[in-house]
């Protein structure tokens, strides 16, 4: 079957899944709703106040929308009308998340894929898969080498910078604690280090470095390294959104030791975590095909469901 699908905001995501959607075998888009006019793209865009006028055109609908306030007060209303998938990303908030959508598809007939990506997603499965190995699993999660938006605010805003990026990186060190099962001890930051990379007149570097690296809560606690760089190389290598990360478990197994990991190495976040939606997006289609409704999270999709590949042939190729 051709899924027909809908994308609902128009960011950094919503701009990945249009490209990602284009490359699948049995995808074609429909359009993109956006709460603006005037977008920068091929596709047909449609005004999202008017989305559900298109519900019988669209199989699976990508919430592409922010996760701060835009999914919790506008998600529920789209699961009502159209099989969904979100990324939301608000962890301590998913349980109450997953009871709206739930709610909102079941009442519409439709299934909403809720908090799919890397993580939330991909590392909850990995999260889940792990633990289960082991009678007393040592599980640690590091985040990066990733940009952090809230960090680079914080170096652009330092006196005498033009520009600036900060990149956490998972220390090695607490990786191969983490995969010896020493993990137990340890804390985001020891973890994590931070590395800034800074455009600024030479007689600056010195106060700079100062002010970053003792910045209370955002530096002071971590090891922070300021690079500087020449506005080329600026313009070079440190435009993209890299990310990623690693879900370490270990434990005993009755007098052997064994060590699970599941790394990723983004270079573009947005670009990733909308591949993960899409393949989400295939499965909540199929669901839905099969007279499935409500929520589901990503722990409960059976992974041939992702695939574009029939699952006679997977079970040949790959199991
Ligand atoms: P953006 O801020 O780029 O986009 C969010 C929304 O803002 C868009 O849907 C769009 O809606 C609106 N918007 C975008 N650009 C503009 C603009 N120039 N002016 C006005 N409005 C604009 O967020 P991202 O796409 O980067 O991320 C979306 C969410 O993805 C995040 O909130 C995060 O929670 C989640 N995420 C989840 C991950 C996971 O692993 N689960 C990983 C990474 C992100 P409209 O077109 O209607 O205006």
């Amino acid at each position: 079957m051709t899924i027909r699908a809908g994308i609902v905001g128009y960011g950094n995501l919503g701009r990945s899944v249009e490209k990602l959607v284009k490359l699948q075998p049995d995808m074609e888009l429909v359009g993109i709703f956006s709460r603006r006019t005037g977008l920068d793209t091929d596709t047909p865009v449609l005004p999202a106040e008017r989305a559900a006028e298109h519900a019988g055109e669209i199989d699976v609908l990508f919430l592409c929308l922010g996760s701060a306030t835009d999914i919790p007060e506008q998600a529920a209303g789209y699961a009502r009308h159209f099989t969904t998938v979100d990324t939301y990303d608000n962890h301590q908030l998913i349980p109450r998340h997953r009871s709206e959508m739930d709610a909102a598809a079941r009442e519409g007939g439709h299934v909403a894929m809720i908090s799919t990506g890397w993580d939330p997603g991909l590392f909850s499965v990995n999260r889940v898969l792990g633990a289960a190995l082991f009678p007393q699993p040592q599980q640690n999660t590091f985040w990066g080498k990733g940009l952090s938006q809230g960090h680079s605010d914080a170096v652009r805003r330092v006196p005498g910078v033009r520009r600036g990026v900060q990149y956490t990186i998972p220390s090695e060190e607490a990786i191969a604690e983490a995969r010896a099962g020493r993990g137990a001890e340890i804390t985001g930051a020891s973890a994590h280090v931070r590395e800034c990379y800074v455009v600024a007149d030479e007689a600056d570097h010195a106060a700079i470095t100062e002010a970053i690296t003792t910045m209370p809560d955002y530096f002071a606690p971590y090891e922070t390294t300021v690079h500087f760089i020449s506005e080329e190389e600026f313009e070079r290598d440190h435009q993209g959104m890299p990310h990623g990360g690693h879900v370490v478990t270990s434990g005993d197994l009755g007098g052997s030791r064994s060590a699970v990991e599941f790394v990723l190495e983004l270079e573009s976040n947005p670009d990733f975590t909308a591949a993960a939606q899409v393949a989400y997006g295939r499965a909540a289609a199929r669901l839905k095909a099969q007279g499935e409704t409500g929520a589901r999270t990503v722990l409960e999709v059976a992974p041939y469901l992702l695939s574009p590949t029939g699952l006679d042939e997977l079970i040949r190729r790959d199991v």
